[in-house]
């Protein structure tokens, strides 16, 4: 599947991840009143957001905040701008956002938001209007004490500084806990932009390290040349990581004596697309030792590590037999469907799951919104040396964990954020 197809079928897609709830839920004694609230989002909220065009027509997109628990703290995740996105899609990711916080410990529940538009098609003033008019949609369940959004595909700083203003516009004060990942003069955090390469590439040297693997002897191919995705191949590629592949929505680059992914970036800033960097005309490539290859190429390559930074549903029960990697890191939510997790269980091929992995950016903003609390703000040394001590620590419970009960490191990983979200609406007490 294009890792830009216009419209997907998300039916199943929420059906899937609460399968793996479920799983959690035999396994482990969870008390009836979790389960029942774990199955469906606390706060589902649609809305139309109307965007006056530079053409003078106005045009109507649709949006969705959902909040899927706050059982641990206010909602936290991340607005997502795309053609496929729908109601299903942002309740799955916001699930996905519950059992993240809670894996790392953050005193946050999970939510996400998303406009189904294709950002590529607005103009920047057009953009600028959509994502204000979706903060003035959202404004009145959204708060620093109630629900924090962020950055997610297709969002980034400045669109997080347009919807800091609105918010600020809207209640009257500056309010900058209100969301995270905005830029560093309106408050952001040092250190944002890189967490979650940063942390899915710690993930990965705390697991390597238990297998007594080097960085040196590590080919990896990343599919996806986002802002993880450049961010993770960027510090691997210096920490001596092979990365031998990368890809984007318009096809995949490989070089068998690895890419340099600083060069790269800077050529795809300038061509918009990575297949333009390799000049091709009859299958005779001109770029010295970088072969044009196609997309679901990069995920069948033998390669040592499989990361997949793209979007959800990536790996399924159709392309699942053709994986060669030792090991899959899901730095995208969700990229990974629960039936082919299964089938790479059985052939012994280990994922470092999505839930940890990709973690580095919330915890991030977790750091950002008690810096805006606090009106302080912590060096990027500080900020990297917390981050690295938080997942030396929740990581080494799921490994521990996973090789204890002889499980998956996913199922590890569910298991110690779900007892954490049971335990909260425990302790909660009967409010109902
Ligand atoms: N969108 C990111 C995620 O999926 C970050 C969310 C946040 O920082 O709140 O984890």
């Amino acid at each position: 599947m294009s890792q830009d197809a216009p419209q997907q079928d998300h039916t199943h897609l929420f059906d899937d991840a609460r399968s793996r709830l479920e799983e959690v839920f035999e396994a482990l004694e969870i008390a009836r009143d979790a389960r029942e609230r774990l199955m469906q989002p606390a706060l589902s909220l649609q809305i139309s957001v109307p965007v006056r065009m530079d053409d003078g027509s106005l045009k109507v997109f649709p949006g969705w905040r959902v909040q899927y628990d706050t059982s641990l703290g206010p909602a936290k995740g991340g607005i997502r701008f795309h053609p496929a996105v729908d109601q299903l899609e942002v309740t799955t990711l916001s699930f996905w956002m519950a059992v993240k916080c809670a894996v790392v410990n953050l005193p946050f529940g999970g939510g996400k938001g998303g406009v189904q538009v294709d950002p590529k098609q607005l103009s920047r003033l057009e953009l600028e209007r959509l994502a204000r008019g979706y903060i003035r949609g959202i404004a009145d369940v959204m708060g620093p004490n109630r629900d924090i959004p962020a950055p997610d595909v297709n969002t980034n700083a400045t669109v997080m500084g347009w919807m800091s203003d609105e918010y600020d516009h809207l209640v009257r004060g500056q309010t900058p806990a209100a969301i995270t990942g905005k830029p560093l003069t309106l408050g952001g955090s040092f250190g944002r932009v890189a967490a979650t390469g940063r942390g899915a590439l710690k993930v990965l040297d705390i697991w390597a390290k238990r297998e007594g693997r080097k960085p040196q002897d590590t080919t990896v191919a990343i599919q996806g040349f986002g802002n993880a995705a450049y961010h993770f191949a960027s510090l691997a590629h210096a920490q001596g990581y092979k990365i031998v592949a990368v890809s984007d929505s318009g096809g995949a680059i490989y070089s068998e004596e690895g890419l340099e992914p600083d060069p790269i970036k800077e050529e795809k800033t300038r061509h918009q697309q990575l297949k333009g960097m390799v000049y091709c005309d009859d299958s005779v490539c001109h770029a010295k030792g970088v072969e044009s290859i196609d997309q679901d190429e990069l995920l069948a390559l033998d390669v040592d590590v499989l990361a997949l930074a793209a979007l959800e549903n990536q790996i399924h029960e159709d392309n699942v037999d053709d994986i060669r990697a030792g090991l899959i890191l899901e730095i995208a939510n969700g990229p990974v469907t629960s039936a082919a997790d299964e089938a790479l269980e059985i052939r012994g091929i280990p994922v470092l799951p999505d839930v940890l992995a990709n973690t580095g950016g919330v915890i991030v903003s977790y750091y950002e919104w008690v810096q805006n609390r606090s009106g302080d703000r912590w060096t990027e040394e500080t900020i990297n040396q917390r981050l690295d001590a938080v997942l030396e620590r929740e990581a080494a419970t799921v490994l521990d964990r996973a090789e204890a009960e002889e499980i998956s490191y996913r199922k590890a990983a569910y298991r110690q954020g779900i007892e954490r979200i049971a335990e909260a609406i425990r302790e909660r007490g009967n409010n109902q």
